[in-house]
């Protein structure tokens, strides 16, 4: 068995060796932290699997998100002892909806499968023949309506209960698309404004037609408020997932909404057996973890979060812009993953280097370094620091720098 090097002896292992023109940065601003972590286990070097330094933000694919030690705690507590799954369900579920001032609360395995249940739940309701029928939908109502521009990769969790999606694009065809067959009205947060008919309005068409409506917000905490905002809008249905800016267990999703509906979602998923939702079962480790992700989401100062997110990015910027041609500059996308961010630029013609060219580097590079996924400008790198653990963001300021550098003859 190899070494196992901690997070503290890699950091001192970067400030001693890392690669020459930017030794003496990483050796000066890489201060020891307050206290060394402690020590991180060799599970991924055993499997041949080499972790890297979160420079994108929460992406499924890269794990998305880490728990904080509170998280971890909580599950490994979780995992000591048996209970029954349903009445811990329900208690997290109570106290979840408390926290958050929604009439109800279901932790599911994932925003996902949180579209699945909740869609389940329009379509079968309580119903025990219905809920043990699906995905065939003979005798159900089977349709669902959404905005054109709102389909995306993920209605297929949506589609997974055998509806079939309606789409429309004006307030005038939605009106017209609603007929006995409709089981709900389906809303992408992150497409608010792609479509013609935005949240609110979307949210009073539902009501006036008395039809349910699901919202997926799945990527949109921060802001910490939309945890309350979407209910009290007037939707029906809102779907969270965990393991984003929750930094919940990476299974773990949230639906949070009306009574009535969130009861229905439960028994269309497990414990269940027989139901649609089963496939997306979760553990009593992941119903815990989450719910004290939630607490800890709530009691969290989430200014001194953003400011230190802020001068992570400016410390990023800084360590770039004395490059001939390069810029950088802090941005926010308007909604999902609304977080500073770091965009560097160049000049292709000073430095002839695609994004690509750089995110490779960066990916072979001791530590491995993954940076935001783009289909941008060549020319263009963009860096998510809200993943990022204490000091990365020196640790990726002197590789950018170095890599950008290097080919700029600087
Ligand atoms: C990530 C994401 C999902 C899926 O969420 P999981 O929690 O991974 O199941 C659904 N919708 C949107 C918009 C997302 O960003």
């Amino acid at each position: 068995m190899k070494h196992r090097p901690n997070d503290w002896s890699r950091r001192r292992f970067l400030a001693s060796t890392g690669a020459a023109p930017v030794a003496g940065l990483l050796a000066s601003k890489c201060a020891p932290p307050p206290e060394a972590p402690a020590e991180i286990g060799d599970v991924y070097e055993r499997l041949g699997v080499r972790p890297f330094i979160n420079a994108a933000g929460t992406y499924t694919a890269l794990t998305a998100s880490l728990m904080p030690a509170e998280v971890r705690a909580a599950m490994a507590d979780a995992s000591q002892q048996f209970v029954s799954l349903s009445e811990l369900h329900t208690a997290a579920g109570t106290r979840i909806a408390e926290l958050v001032g929604a009439e109800a609360a279901l932790v599911t395995t994932g925003c996902a499968a949180a579209l699945t249940q909740a869609t389940a739940a329009c379509v079968c309701g309580t119903d025990q023949n219905a809920i043990r029928q699906v995905p065939n939908t003979t005798g159900l109502k089977q349709e669902v309506i959404i905005q054109r521009s709102h389909r995306f990769g993920y209605d297929h969790a949506i589609r997974n209960v055998g509806v079939e999606l309606v789409e429309v694009e004006t307030r005038a065809e939605l009106e017209a698309a609603v007929t006995d067959q409709t089981a709900m009205l389906f809303f992408l947060n992150v497409a608010n404004t792609r479509g013609q008919i935005q949240r609110e309005e979307f949210a009073e068409i539902g009501r006036q037609a008395e039809i349910p409506t699901l919202i997926d917000a799945a990527a949109d905490l921060p802001p910490a408020d939309n945890l309350r905002a979407f209910t009290r809008m007037g939707f029906d249905l809102v779907g969270f997932s965990g393991g984003k800016g929750l930094r919940g267990p990476q299974c773990s999703g949230l639906l949070l909404g009306r009574k009535d509906l969130v009861e229905a979602a439960y028994l269309n998923g497990s414990p269940h057996g027989n139901s649609i939702g089963r496939i997306a079962k979760v553990g009593k480790e992941e119903i815990v973890g989450l719910t004290r992700a939630v607490e800890l989401y709530l009691e969290k100062d989430h200014e001194a979060e953003w400011a230190e997110w802020e001068a992570r990015v400016s410390a990023i910027i800084d360590a770039v812009t004395d490059i001939p041609s390069v810029e950088g500059k802090q941005f926010v996308p308007e909604i999902a993953n609304e977080v500073p961010h770091a965009r560097i630029t160049w000049d292709p013609t000073r430095i002839a280097l695609t994004r690509d060219d750089v995110a490779q580097a960066l990916r072979e590079g001791h530590p491995r370094i993954e940076p935001r996924p783009s289909a941008a400008d060549a020319s263009r790198l963009e860096l998510g620091v809200w993943m990022m653990e204490a000091g990365d963001h020196k640790v990726v300021a002197g590789r950018v720098a170095e890599i950008l550098a290097q080919e700029a003859g600087a």
